[in-house]
C-alpha cells in the first residue's frame, strides 16, 4: 500500500521538487499531499506534477504559522494517517542586526521554528500511537553553524535542531524516525527572494562601516559562493527521497561535501575559535572570498569529511 506524504510549502523550491519526485515515483510507492498557504500559486506545482496530479499528488492548502488551518488540512486527512511529514516551508532573512526589526525577526521564528513545531505537535502522536512514521526538517548547514549577516535566520535553524535533537531520543522508544536535511546554498526563490528584500533594505539603524561591509563585501561574496557551490532543488529532492527510503536513516544529513568542512571546523576546535578566526579571515583579510573559499574547502575535504553527506545520486 502506499504511504501517506504529506510536505509544506510545495509552491516552490525544494518542496515543490520534493512532491513532483515521490508523486512520479515508478512504482507508485506514494501517495503526496502537497500543501501551500495559498492555492492561488499551484500553477507551477501542477505543471510540475503533469499526470500524477489528482492521483499520487493532491494538494491542500496549509499556512504553517495557523493552528486552524493545520488543524483542518490534518482533519481532511483520511484517518489522519500520515507515514512521512516533511517540513520544508522557510522563510530567510538577512541584513545587520540593526536594521532589522524584532517583528520581522520573529516573523522567520514563527515560519521556521514554530511552524515546523506546530505540524509535528499535529501529527506526532498519531505516529507514536502506530508506532511508525518518519518526520524530516529541512535544516540548513545554517542549523549547524553561524554565517555573518545571516544571524537571525540561522538562530531560527539552531533552535528547531536543538527541538529535534532532544525529540529523536524519544521518538526512537516509539519506533518514529527524525531527521534533518542539512543543506548548503540551494538555487532557488529563496535566493531571489532575499536579493530582492536586500535590494529594498534602507539599513535603518546601522553604522555606515556595517552597511559597507554587509553590501560590498558579504553581499558579492554570497552571490559568487551561491553560483560556484549552490546544488539544485532536484538534489535536495533526490537526498530527502534517499533518507525517507533508507532503512535506518541518519538523523542530520548534509547534502553538499563542500561544506562538511565547516561542520569539522567546529567539532575540531570545542572553543570555537577556530570557526569565527576562519570566517573572520574569509571575510575580511581576502580579496575575493569566493576563490579562497572554493580553494580552502576542495582542499580540506577529504574522504573521511565527505563520507558525513548524503549524495543525490
Ligand atoms: P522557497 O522560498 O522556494 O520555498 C519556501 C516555501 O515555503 C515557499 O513555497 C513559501 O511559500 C513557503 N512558505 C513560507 N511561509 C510559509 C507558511 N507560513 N506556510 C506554508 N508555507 C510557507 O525556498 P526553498 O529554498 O525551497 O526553501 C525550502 C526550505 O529549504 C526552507 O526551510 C529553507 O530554509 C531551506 N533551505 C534553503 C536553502 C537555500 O539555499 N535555498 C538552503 C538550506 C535550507
Amino acid at each position: 500500500s502506499q504511504r501517506v506524504v504529506l510536505i509544506t510549502g510545495c509552491s516552490s523550491g525544494i518542496g515543490l521538487r520534493i512532491a513532483v519526485l515521490l508523486a512520479k515515483d515508478e512504482q507508485k510507492r506514494y501517495h503526496v499531499i502537497a500543501t501551500m498557504r495559498d492555492l492561488k500559486k499551484k500553477d507551477k506545482l501542477v505543471q510540475a506534477a503533469g499526470d500524477a496530479f489528482g492521483n499520487t499528488l493532491t494538494l491542500q492548502a496549509l499556512d504553517v504559522c495557523s493552528d486552524d488551518s493545520v488543524r483542518q488540512c490534518i482533519s481532511r486527512v483520511k484517518d489522519r494517517h500520515i507515514d512521512i511529514l516533511i517540513n520544508n516551508a522557510g522563510v530567510g532573512l538577512l541584513g545587520p542586526v540593526e536594521s532589522i526589526s524584532l517583528d520581522q525577526m520573529k516573523m522567520v521564528f514563527e515560519t521556521n521554528f514554530f511552524g515546523t513545531v506546530r505540524m509535528i505537535k499535529e501529527i506526532m502522536p498519531d505516529m507514536k500511537r502506530r508506532r511508525a512514521g518518519h518526520i524530516i526538517v529541512m535544516s540548513s548547514v545554517m542549523g549547524m553553524q553561524g554565517v555573518v549577516f545571516n544571524d537571525v535566520y540561522t538562530a531560527s535553524k539552531f533552535a528547531i535542531e536543538g527541538f529535534c535533537e532532544s525529540l529523536a531520543v524519544q521518538l526512537l522508544k516509539f519506533n518514529v524516525k527524525l531527521s534533518l536535511i542539512e543543506p548548503g546554498p540551494v538555487h532557488t526563490e529563496f535566493e531571489a527572494k532575499m536579493m530582492e528584500e536586500v535590494a529594498k533594505m534602507e539599513f535603518p539603524g546601522a553604522d555606515a562601516d556595517t552597511v559597507r561591509y554587509f553590501k560590498d563585501v558579504y553581499m558579492p561574496s554570497s552571490i559568487d559562493i551561491f553560483e560556484a557551490m549552490g546544488q539544485t532543488p532536484d538534489d535536495i529532492a533526490k537526498c530527502t527521497k534517499k533518507v525517507i527510503e533508507s532503512s535506518n536513516p541518519r538523523f542530520r544529513n548534509l547534502t553538499n561535501s563542500l561544506y562538511t568542512p565547516i561542520v569539522a571546523m567546529k567539532y575540531a576546535d570545542e572553543t570555537g575559535g577556530l570557526s569565527v578566526h576562519t570566517f573572520y579571515n574569509l571575510l575580511f583579510n581576502f580579496g575575493s572570498l569566493m576563490h579562497i573559499t572554493m580553494n580552502i574547502l576542495k582542499c580540506l575535504t577529504c574522504s573521511c569529511l565527505r563520507r558525513r553527506t548524503i549524495s543525490p545520486d
